[in-house]
């Protein structure tokens, strides 16, 4: 058997590795490597698949930058979010002077608990931004009408969950990242849709909002050497751009490899006493960028996977508000319990496109094992 990796994305760069191979020639041939060529064409086709606009940028922690930044929200205004989440969603808030206010998530979903983000509303409130974890929505209606009566903004931390949908209590279907005023998401190697490098893009339906976003990733440019606004220089280039243009096509095929993958997961995972499997909510599809169990015997688990030879992560280990750096926001522990208890709980399986039936049996009879003893 094949050594077990948490992602295999050589495996999944051979199964299209002529198309991706000749994508980068183009590229090179052309020398169109800076916002022409392949990134238009890799922004068009994304924006055809989420049906709205896109626009690319360096990376997801820019995506966030670009979209505050265009908002133009001011220092001391407040963003509810959540602390179970990667740094970059509240880093980039602190960089723009703007106050984090976190909110407990739900402890089965993992995502930020919308019947709690009303208490946390306050007049210098200006801006929400749930963090859709391990390719599943946050409550995104309940959030919406919540910012709809309370006049703020809703932007979507999309970074794990491209391609997942939302699903409206009335039917409506939308992709992830395009509910809210902006979305904002990351082609970090390992996401759903991964570059050979960095890449982000920040979404938007509003056009005039769309042209602010553009700017304020290109210096702020009104006009070549015109600047209208501070902003900052953060870019796709064209060779990750036609990379993801080639992988953007088997999008569908790789969801449902990594759902399929979930699905084994579930089978034989969901009746082991003393494991909890990824809980589903009924208004989101899954897309699973990492399927997350949940054990009180986590490190011990983990322990016995490893010398096994099966990798496993714990996403994410230490919760925001208790980190050195954002003590300064003034969180003890004990103030989200749902967080930090997950924290101490959860561990992510291998979850990619690669991953065959003999691994996954190995993997869950390993974890069958470990809970007999
Ligand atoms: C990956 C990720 C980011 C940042 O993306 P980068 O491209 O690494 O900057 C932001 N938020 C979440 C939730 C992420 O998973």
């Amino acid at each position: 058997m094949q050594t077990i990796q948490m992602s295999d994305l050589y495996g999944q760069y051979l199964s299209m590795k002529d198309e991706i191979d000749a994508a980068i020639q183009e590229v090179i041939r052309s020398a169109k490597f800076i916002k022409s060529g392949k990134v238009l064409e890799f922004e068009e086709k994304l924006s055809q698949y989420l049906d709205t606009n896109v626009i690319s940028c360096g990376n997801g922690t820019d995506a966030l930058q670009l979209a505050f930044m265009a908002l133009k929200l001011k220092s001391g205004d407040e963003v509810i979010t959540t602390p179970f989440t990667f740094i970059s969603t509240v880093e980039v808030l602190v960089l723009l002077g703007l106050k984090p206010v976190f909110v407990d998530v739900c402890p089965n979903k993992f995502n930020i608990d919308s019947s709690k983000i009303k208490a946390a509303i306050t007049d210098k409130t200006k801006a929400v931004l749930p963090v859709h974890l391990f390719g599943q929505c946050a409550d995104l209606e309940t959030i919406q009408s919540l910012c709809k009566k309370h006049g703020l903004f809703l932007v979507e931390d999309a970074c794990q969950a491209l391609g997942t949908d939302f699903l409206f209590e009335d039917g409506t279907i939308q992709k992830a990242g395009t509910v809210g005023n902006i979305g904002c998401n990351s082609f970090f190697p390992s996401k759903n849709l991964g570059a050979f490098g960095d890449g982000g893009a920040v979404y938007t339906s509003n056009n005039e909002l769309a042209k602010m976003v553009r700017s304020v990733a290109n210096h702020g440019r009104k006009e070549m050497y015109v600047y209208e606004r501070v902003g900052l220089n953060s870019r796709l280039d064209s060779i990750q751009a036609a990379i993801l243009e080639v992988k953007l096509k088997y999008i569908k095929k790789h969801i449902k490899m990594r759902q399929d993958v979930a699905a084994f997961y579930d089978e034989y995972l969901k009746e082991i006493e003393g494991l909890q499997i990824p809980t589903r909510a009924n208004y989101s599809t899954h897309t699973f960028h990492q399927y997350t169990v949940k054990t009180k015997k986590r490190n011990e688990l983990q322990m016995f996977l490893k010398k096994r030879g099966i990798p496993s992560m714990v996403y994410y280990p230490h919760p925001i508000h208790l980190q050195e750096a954002y003590q300064f926001l003034g969180y003890k522990k004990g103030a989200f319990p749902h967080c930090e208890q997950l924290a101490e709980t959860v561990l992510s399986l291998p979850m990619h496109t690669e991953l065959t039936e003999k691994q996954l049996k190995y993997i869950v009879d390993s974890i069958k094992i470990f809970f007999k003893k």
